[in-house]
């Protein structure tokens, strides 16, 4: 785990620094708040911090008043440094928002024991935004994670006038799945299913579980051509793949419908935009016989 510290005063940083290293923390070195606070504001900085109270310009508490009045998506645990050891004191401390505080000097054990706590809290954070991110079944985001991103994505590619992809997909006749095996049979179509996207698509594109049997997928950097392809190579190996349940020789094949959309040069886009012409070209595709993939501009108006 990354520790971030801010602390101005020199011999007291090295020994800092010395122990967490020791205790096998990963160390991100700040010599005043300035300095932390335009870290903290990066992506994947430290979740755990340690600050120093008393620092020349902001101090420790602003850090702290900044950091916890900002929208995040990971919860930062505090720990103040304070060489002020008057309860008054310690109050306002813990007043300001920090989760704990240790006076200086401190005892080695003690900080390791108190940093296990932090970590213990940040994991338990983790996992509980993890529960509310994911699609239980399928491991997926679920849709609300999906669209958080998705509007993340999409305001990144109109400010940097770059390609997106997004792909809609609906398992045809689905239904027909539960209605002949079973909801036990349909949640292992869904589960395959979900796998073999995860498989085909690449460590950067972003899959949700948009609807019951309804995944969509976000692509950043990718054109419409491109996604085409993509989308192509999924369509074909869920043709070709099944799912066997444990009774023997009962296989269950699904083919799926794709609808395709890119951002390509009218910026700026929104998400709507973008998500209403997936949905439209997925729309024709179950028009035009199903298990096959359309994008939005072979729409065809009959
Ligand atoms: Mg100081």
């Amino acid at each position: 785990m990354r520790i971030l510290i801010a602390e101005d005063e020199p011999i007291s940083r090295r020994l800092l620094e010395n122990a967490l290293t020791k205790w096998g923390y990963e160390v991100v070195v700040t010599k005043n708040g300035e300095e932390a606070w335009n870290i903290l504001q990066q992506e994947n900085s430290p979740n755990l911090v340690i600050l120093d109270w008393m620092m020349p310009g902001m101090d420790g508490i602003e850090v702290t008043r900044r950091l916890r009045g900002r929208q995040q998506d990971n919860y930062v645990y505090i720990i103040l440094l304070t060489a002020r050891s008057r309860p008054e004191d310690i109050i306002a401390g813990l007043d300001s928002g920090v989760d704990d505080y240790i006076v200086k000097p401190f005892f080695d054990e003690e900080l390791r024991y108190r940093l296990k706590i932090g970590e213990r809290i940040i994991r338990l954070e983790q996992r509980i935004l993890n529960l509310a991110r994911i699609d239980y079944l399928t491991g997926l985001l679920n849709r609300r994670a999906f669209m958080e991103r998705l509007e993340a994505e999409v305001s990144r590619a109109n400010r940097t006038r770059g390609d997106l992809g997004l792909i809609i997909i609906d398992i045809d006749f689905f239904k027909r799945v539960n209605d002949t095996y079973g909801h036990q049979a349909g949640d292992l179509v869904l589960q395959d299913f979900a796998k073999n996207l995860t498989e085909f698509c690449r460590g950067y594109d972003f899959i949700g579980r948009y609807g019951g049997e309804e995944f969509i997928i976000g692509l950043p950097g990718t054109n419409l051509e491109e996604c085409g392809i993509i989308a192509e190579r999924i369509r074909q190996q869920i043709e070709t793949s099944h799912t066997s349940l444990d009774e023997e020789g009962v296989f269950i094949n699904v083919t799926a419908s794709f609808g395709i959309t890119a951002m390509e040069k009218a910026y700026p886009y929104t998400t709507d935009k973008l998500i209403s012409a997936a949905d439209n070209a997925l729309y024709f595709a179950k028009n035009s016989g199903r298990n096959t993939v359309k994008n939005y501009k072979e729409i065809v108006n009959k």
